[in-house]
């Protein structure tokens, strides 16, 4: 048997990143960045008004109350039309550039205006003294020109577009995203929509795997099922590589009783090696490549092919997408005794937060039929290999699933 981390380090070194293409920011959200990305501009682009009110000299408020003369009305989105002189003030709006000469704003609360009234007064009294730079966002606060905002690898967020929008960069260089060509085979296999016919079961991986994919970020390209003969396996297979797949992921046919099929399709096609993993669930894992695309054969079982999946596809799919350092695991206490056979085991937990810590819970039957405990799951406890009892109270680390919120 293949322990975890050599069967993915084997793995993924058949995986680089693909090239970059340039795509709208606008259009931008959960893609990876494929460059570096350094401030153009400073932010604020100038020094501001951070509140409604008059903009003066530090120094002519010390003593207060006292009466200035205004002399010019500054809203939002103009240049103001004169330097601030000694003894004056200008009336300013939030986000309105501050005057050459002045250094602090008053905000219209501590003054005798209201702004209700559109006209501009000819004069202000300010009741409250400030320090220079008071109310005032100064240019370069929150990014100075130059600052290196991103690194190449980065995803965007929706906090990050808006930044980037700040900085004047309207397109973005991101890393392809990956076409994985899903394929489910067996004779057994209906739709969702199909009656229910004696012997047979409905196809779940397709839509579960697909739906990794997709929540990745990556565009699933839909083989169907293949019947479990070796045409049809190598009539989907062969549309894959034609329509340009990055990546095959099929799952079943690869445990030791139906494997013959997927496995001559392969030898004939590429090359496919199966190998046992020591890990629970998920043992049988087949990869090879099919005319130079990677294929994966996960299990037919759908809590192991999710669970293969998660171990093995998506740190392939996101080191495709430029993602090096994007699986993240939480330390959990556990809540209740658990055991393990030895190998190293995915258990399925609900999280729920006691005393201030998230603690994890089995959903029950941890069989690798058994998809509904799964649904339950908020991600997958891991059990390293060799630990054969767990007891509460351990720190053990949680594998959140791809998309799903994590409770802090
Ligand atoms: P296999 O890997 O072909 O031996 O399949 C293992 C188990 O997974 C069998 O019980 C199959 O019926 C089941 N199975 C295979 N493919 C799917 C699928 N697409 N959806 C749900 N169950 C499946
Ligand atoms: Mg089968």
């Amino acid at each position: 048997m293949r322990n975890v981390q050599d069967a993915l380090h084997d793995i993924l070194q058949h995986f680089n990143p693909l090239s970059s293409e340039t795509v709208l920011l606008g259009a931008s959200l959960g893609r990876t960045l494929a460059e570096a990305v350094y401030a153009q501009n400073d932010l604020p682009l100038f020094d501001n008004s951070s509140m409604d009110g008059f903009a003066v000299r530090a120094e002519d408020i010390q003593s207060v109350p006292v009466t200035l003369p205004l002399v010019m009305d500054i809203p939002a989105g103009v240049a103001p039309p004169q330097a601030l002189g000694a003894g004056q003030a200008a009336r300013i709006m939030t986000g309105a550039a501050m005057p050459v000469g002045a250094d602090a704003v008053v905000p219209v609360e501590q003054t005798n205006a209201n702004n209700d009234n559109p006209e501009l007064p000819t004069t202000v009294e300010i009741y409250q003294s400030h320090a220079a730079g008071a109310y005032v966002r100064p240019r370069g606060e929150d990014v100075q020109t130059g600052t290196h905002i991103f690194e190449s690898g980065h995803v965007l967020r929706p906090q990050d577009l808006g930044l980037l929008a700040g900085l004047g960069v309207s397109e973005v260089s991101v890393f392809q995203r990956p076409t994985v060509a899903l394929l489910s085979t067996g004779d057994e296999l209906l739709l969702p929509h199909d009656p229910i016919v004696p012997g047979k079961i409905r196809d779940m991986n397709t839509y579960s795997l697909a739906a990794m994919i997709e929540s990745l970020g990556a565009a699933v390209l839909p083989l169907g099922i293949a019947r479990d003969t070796a045409q049809d396996v190598e009539d989907k297979l062969l549309s894959a590589v034609e329509q340009g797949a990055n990546v095959i992921v099929s799952s079943a046919g690869v445990s030791v009783g139906t494997r013959d099929v997927v496995k001559a399709v392969l030898e004939n096609l590429g090359a496919i090696g199966f190998w046992k993993v020591n890990m629970r669930p998920g043992k049988p894992l087949a990869f090879g490549h099919v005319q130079g695309v990677p294929f994966f054969g996960l299990p037919g079982n759908p809590v192991s092919s999710l669970a293969s999946f998660e171990i093995f596809v998506r740190p392939s799919l996101l080191k495709l997408m430029g993602q090096f350092h994007a699986i993240t695991t939480y330390d959990v206490v556990l809540g209740e005794d658990m055991t393990s056979d030895g190998r190293e085991s995915y258990i399925r937990v609900v999280l729920r937060r006691e005393n201030g810590r998230l603690t994890a819970y089995s959903t029950g039957t941890q069989s690798s039929g058994a998809l509904s405990s799964l649904v339950k799951a908020d991600g997958l406890l891991i059990i390293p290999a060799d630990v054969k009892q767990v007891q509460v109270g351990d720190i053990l680390q949680v594998r959140p699933f791809a998309g799903q919120p994590i409770l802090f």
